[in-house]
């Protein structure tokens, strides 16, 4: 059975997602009820889980009120248990999860926060903010060789993969890939797309895997243009991705 995805604007550029299969409705990181609650009016479904990426308020919001209104079972890291507002059921990768009858596997990618993990299920992968649109998130729980670990989990995942991210953050994402890697046409390319969608006020949402391989600069810290611009061409992977990150954070 095809999952049906809405995209669900919140707060300033976060982003939640409707995900519903036959007569179920999940939310994915509702970060305020009101914008949840509205486009499941506007589709008519009725909410039936709430999945969290990890602990952040930005992500977890919404869990008590839709909880509350819905009866919606709040699904997170099991790691994290102690702070995941309502949490009713903690996954982990051993455990997995069943969406009805559908699997769904977790992947635990920590760096972020500690117990951050991804959804996976039918193709689609909902990353929160570990993976975003060519960037990744900030090393706020963990270090360099931990996110590198995670991303390395997620970029085992087919190319085909649909990413779901956390935030709208592409365009000024693009604009720092674009410093590291002027030569990459792909990413030349996708930024122009990028530009003109955001002028429109669209979304970037969502990605793919594939994409992401040829376009993300903290997925691509092998590539030689990346390590000559770093000054870095003979460091060790993690090296040059914690380089990176440091630099992103003072973009
Ligand atoms: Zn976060
Ligand atoms: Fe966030």
């Amino acid at each position: 059975m095809p999952l049906e995805i809405e995209i669900v604007r919140c707060l300033t550029d976060n982003y939640a997602y409707l995900v519903r299969i036959g007569e179920l409705c999940a939310v994915v990181d509702p970060s305020e009820p009101g914008p949840v609650k509205a486009a499941l009016a506007a589709k008519g479904w009725r909410l039936s889980h709430i999945l969290n990426t990890h602990h952040h308020l930005d992500h977890t919001g919404g869990n008590i009120a839709l909880r509350q209104e819905f009866g919606a079972q709040v699904v997170g890291p099991a790691k994290d248990a102690s702070r995941i507002p309502g949490l009713d059921i903690g996954v982990d990768e051993k455990s997995g999860w069943a969406f009805g009858g559908l699997k769904v596997d977790i992947l635990e990618v920590p760096a972020h926060t500690r117990g951050a993990i991804a959804f996976v299920m039918e193709g689609c992968a909902f990353t929160g903010d570990t993976l975003f649109a060519m960037g990744c998130g900030r090393l706020f729980e963990g270090d360099a060789a931990m996110m590198w670990a995670s991303l390395s989990k997620l970029m085992a995942l087919p190319d085909a993969t649909k990413i779901y991210c956390g935030h709208e953050y592409t365009e000024n994402n693009g604009r720092f890939a674009c410093t590291l890697e002027p030569g990459n046409s792909a990413l030349v390319a996708r930024m122009g797309e990028v530009r003109a969608l955001r002028a429109k006020g669209g979304t970037t949402m969502a990605s793919s895997m594939g994409l992401e391989k040829a376009t993300n600069p903290f997925l691509r810290v092998g590539e030689a243009e990346i390590r000559k611009n770093l000054g870095m061409e003979k460091a060790g992977d993690v090296a040059v991705f914690g380089e990176i990150r440091k630099r992103k954070d003072s973009f």
